[in-house]
């Protein structure tokens, strides 16, 4: 889960990272209010979206009056930022974070993230902040300094000291660098966190170092025992698709393809995904329905995929192991009695009860097409939307 540039830095302060002083703010009205109750003679209004490159967007504008800041509000407020990270349908900004702004000397790259191959929280900074992580070490890879930091004792001052000492931070800023460090590896760790990201971290022409940005990514799994965390969700900057997915239970990510994937499992759902594209499809979606699946569960998740207006056919492709082929094929007969599909629906079952699976599929006198093995599966998937395309051509053409 991801949460919003503010958020993230109200909770880094509270682990010792300073931050520039701020307000919220959802009206241009509220944004000048914001200002003027912080005092200073520039500010920074910022579109909080789940998404970096905002600079570069239009989405962070720096204001020196009020007429500037309601501008730069109204600019911004209700509209869609298109970012390199949003995708091209952008997304939604519903708040405003003012800020009052910092004399800036330097800008660094500050990253933490959970390295598979230490199996540790690495830290990776660079003295080339404002670029993108990715622009760095393409550009100025030697700029970038990496340490994991050893679980069993946490960050060390004087490993914090050798990354501020890498980075060419002046004596008089060190401590507060250390500072810097070791609180956002104990927000990272204390709160399970999978990323935290600041870009730039400022040194102060008066020596001072703050966090200018602030970027933190949350481990799903852990949301249920950190509940400060979890209210910091933000629907709004989800796809809509996958939030109310995730408010039922089912996994899925949504893809831009027009054929549906209802599966159980994550492996076979890649699998499926693949044999789709193999066979000259491309899938709407990734769905494992889980294990275990009763019929409703089964018409959730068809009910789910429908909704997506790319579908065009959907397939349903069960290995039933603890799952139940009856189950399933009385899940699909439910969600097509409830509302007929105008388009081609493919079932592949195999696995326990699977003849009773295919019986009540048999028996039920829907036009499901059938299949035995996951190619034919994927390749009757891909005909059959090809040749409801080209019905759905001649009937327009008609
Ligand atoms: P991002 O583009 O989404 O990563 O948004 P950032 O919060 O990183 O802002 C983009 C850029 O705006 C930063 O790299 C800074 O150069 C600039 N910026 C942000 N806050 C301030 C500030 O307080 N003072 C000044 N001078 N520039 C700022
Ligand atoms: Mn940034």
């Amino acid at each position: 889960m991801d949460i919003h540039e503010y958020q993230a830095k109200e909770i880094l302060s509270e682990f010792g990272v300073t931050v520039p002083a701020g307000g919220l703010a959802y009206s241009p009205e509220q944004a000048a209010y914001r200002a003027r109750e912080m005092g200073g003679d520039k500010w920074i209004v910022k579109a909080q979206v789940h998404a970096g490159g905002r600079g570069k967007a239009g989405g962070v504008k720096v204001c020196c009056d009020d007429n500037e800041i309601m501008d730069a509000a109204s600019s911004m407020l209700g509209k869609k930022l298109v970012t390199h990270q949003t995708g091209p349908e952008g997304k939604g900004v519903y708040r405003l974070y003012v800020e009052a702004a910092v004399p800036i000397e330097r800008e660094i790259y500050l990253g933490f993230v959970l390295d598979r191959t230490s199996q540790r929280i690495m830290i990776v900074a660079s003295s080339e902040g404002g670029m993108e992580i990715e622009e760095i070490s393409a550009d100025r890879p030697d700029s970038i300094v990496r340490a994991t930091i050893d679980p069993a004792g946490g960050l060390a001052d004087f490993q914090a000291r050798e990354i501020a000492f890498k980075l060419g931070i002046e004596p008089a800023s060190t401590q507060h660098m250390v500072r810097t460090l070791k609180g956002c590896y104990r927000a990272f760790r204390d709160l399970d966190a999978t990323m935290v990201e600041i870009n730039p971290l400022v040194v102060t022409t008066d020596n001072r170092i703050i966090a200018l940005d602030a970027k933190m990514t949350f481990d799903d799994n852990a949301l249920f025992r950190r509940s400060n965390v979890a209210e910091l969700r933000d629907k709004s900057q989800e796809d809509p698709r996958e939030s109310h997915a995730a408010d039922r239970g089912l996994s899925y990510v949504g893809l831009d393809g027009n054929i549906g994937c209802i599966v159980n499992g994550a492996g076979l759902a890649m699998a499926t995904m693949d044999t789709i594209k193999l066979a000259g499809g491309e899938p709407a979606n990734f769905l494992d329905i889980g294990g275990g699946a009763t019929p409703e569960r089964v018409a959730k998740a068809f009910r789910l995929v429908k909704s997506d207006a790319k579908v065009e056919a959907i397939l349903v492709n069960i290995f039933a192991g603890i799952n139940r082929c009856d189950w399933v094929a009385e899940g699909v007969v439910q969600a097509l009695r409830e509302e007929p599909m105008d388009m081609p629906i493919i079932v592949r079952l195999s696995g326990t009860n699977v003849e009773e699976g295919q019986k009540i599929l048999a028996e039920s006198g829907l036009p499901i097409i059938r299949a035995a093995t996951l190619k034919e599966a994927a390749d009757r998937s891909v005909a059959a939307w090809k040749a409801d395309q080209a019905t759905n051509t001649k009937l327009k053409a008609v």
